[in-house]
């Protein structure tokens, strides 16, 4: 396992809600022009930002039930 140095993806813009996709030989961001190399870590990097990015959109979306009755984790 990696001992940190773990590069984070970054989007053009610090608010933009776009994904990251593969396309052709390139991690790219589905809304702004943010790119990165196929890399393992890369890989890693946009997997956790795509997680999160769902996991905001599902919050968003059908969250305000599960906030107003408390997390039950
Ligand atoms: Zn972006």
């Amino acid at each position: 396992m990696d001992t940190g140095a773990t590069p984070e993806v970054e989007h053009d813009t610090p608010d933009c809600a776009g994904r990251w996709r593969r396309d052709g030989g390139a991690w790219r961001c589905t809304r702004c022009a943010a790119a990165y190399p196929l890399t393992p870590s890369v890989a890693r990097a946009t997997i956790r930002e795509n997680a999160f990015g769902l996991l905001l959109a599902r919050l968003t979306a059908d969250g305000r039930a599960a906030i107003d009755g408390g997390s039950g984790d």
